[in-house]
């Protein structure tokens, strides 16, 4: 049995305050001076409540390096930094590109219970970009995958992203592209420009990501199917899915809170915890994501959570790995860059974390609004305080956190998943 949770005086999506009783896994009632014999209180004072957040890109890195994270470990952080549901990348070991893979996956998660975790399917075998994985199968598996992606690598061979797309319609199925023309970026570092001239690191140009969106966004047209832009990072790429968008076409694309708030600059250090997949751009590219995101040509922030052990990291820049961590900060840095700069409403942020990635990955039960009958899927968030991030204190496995000793704003007090609180007073419940 669920306990009944009484949520006093708190201000949906940001608006007067109010009460939300939460019973049976639904919210129940909504209204002012509520009261419940049976419930538990919890005085929401000053705290805005939204629907349960949804990341489409989540790197858990089980199967095989559970030396990085666990499902277990994984999900705790999303549901600590108030996501409900996690999408997890297909880039495990091995690769999920099986229905065994992405079933064991999603048990896992079903096992945790920390948040809902929807698989990613690889779509193409091994992430070898030679023959398309079974996607039916996967689709048609317990996991139900909806969402597929060679993330970490670029589907960069034409035919084969046509097959992909054209083969996932009969099941509505979204293919996610990780955007990298592999031969414009062989051995890149950073952000192409005067920075990696001046570093000596091999530049990464925004022609090489941007090249991969036009290109598939013609693709999705011409077949008349659904691509998903991951972790859009340069100006031109707002561009060419603004135009894709005003064509009427079914392209959708995300933007990591790190590229809404770190630029190409901080390569300087030679810290590769700023050593990240597509890299941190120019201030110029920072300032077209945020706009594109206000004004929805981004659909979606997605964190790109990418777990890596100090191993991994702690080396020279060219040896380490690309990644930085993102479920426990992602909402502290859109407020942030987003809401505390007057770009997006609570309501905004509730429609790029909640609604539109639950629509993206056609899921049922998430991103729906904070009505009476729907879901009790809850983050209570209190946007007034502000805390420094301590790497020890994350529930990753891994400590890479480019944010680690950072003033940031904001705090996830409870995260409620089907009126069950995974998380309470700010701690794992
Ligand atoms: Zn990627």
């Amino acid at each position: 049995m669920t306990r009944t949770y009484l949520v006093k005086n708190v201000r949906i999506l940001g608006g007067d305050p109010t009460d939300l009783l939460l019973r049976d896994g639904v919210i129940e009632r909504i209204g002012t001076g509520l009261s419940a014999d049976e419930a538990d209180v919890l005085d929401a004072d000053g705290l805005v409540a939204l629907p349960g957040l949804v990341d489409l890109h989540t790197h858990l890195r089980e199967p095989g390096r559970e030396d990085a994270e666990t499902v277990e470990t994984g999900t705790l952080a999303a549901a600590l930094g108030g996501f409900t549901a996690v999408h997890a990348m297909a880039n495990t070991d091995p690769v999920a590109d099986t229905a065994g893979v992405v079933e064991q996956v999603w048990r896992l998660g079903r096992e945790a219970g920390h948040c809902d975790v929807f698989p990613i399917g690889a779509v193409t075998v091994g992430l070898g970009g030679e023959r398309l994985a079974e996607l039916g199968a996967m689709a048609d598996s317990a996991a139900r995958v909806r969402v597929f992606s060679d993330d970490g690598k670029c589907v960069s061979d034409a035919v084969l992203m046509r097959r992909a797309l054209e083969y996932v319609k009969a099941f509505d199925g979204v293919i996610a592209q990780h955007a990298q023309e592999p031969r414009l970026t062989e051995d890149a570092q950073m952000n192409e420009g005067e920075l990696s001239g001046r570093l000596g690191l091999r530049g990464w140009p925004a022609v090489a990501e941007e090249a991969i969106i036009a290109r598939d966004c013609l693709l999705a047209a011409h077949v008349d199917s659904r691509l998903h832009v991951c972790h859009v990072s340069t100006a031109g790429s707002v561009e060419i899915v603004r135009w894709a968008k005003s064509k009427g076409w079914n392209v959708t694309a995300e933007a990591c809170p790190h590229h809404l708030l770190l630029t190409d600059e901080l390569a300087a250090t030679y810290d590769p915890i700023y050593k990240v997949n597509p890299p941190l751009r120019s201030s110029a590219d920072v300032e077209a994501l945020r706009a594109g995101l206000a004004d929805g040509t981004i659909d979606v922030v997605a964190t790109d959570h990418a777990p890596h052990p100090h191993e991994d990291k702690d080396c020279e820049w060219q040896a380490a790995a690309f990644g930085m961590l993102g479920l426990e900060t992602a909402l502290s840095i859109v407020q942030q860059t987003m809401v505390d700069t007057g770009l997006l409403d609570w309501a905004g942020v509730a429609e790029r974390m909640s609604a539109k990635p639950a629509e993206i990955g056609r899921l049922s039960g998430h991103g729906r609004p904070l009505a009476v009958g729907e879901p009790a899927n809850v983050v209570l968030y209190d946007p007034s305080v502000t805390r420094v991030v301590d790497q020890t204190e994350l529930a990753s496995l891994s400590r890479n956190t480019p944010y680690a000793g950072r003033e940031l704003p904001g705090r996830v007090v409870a995260t409620f998943l089907r009126g069950k609180p995974t998380v309470l007073d700010g701690k794992p419940a």
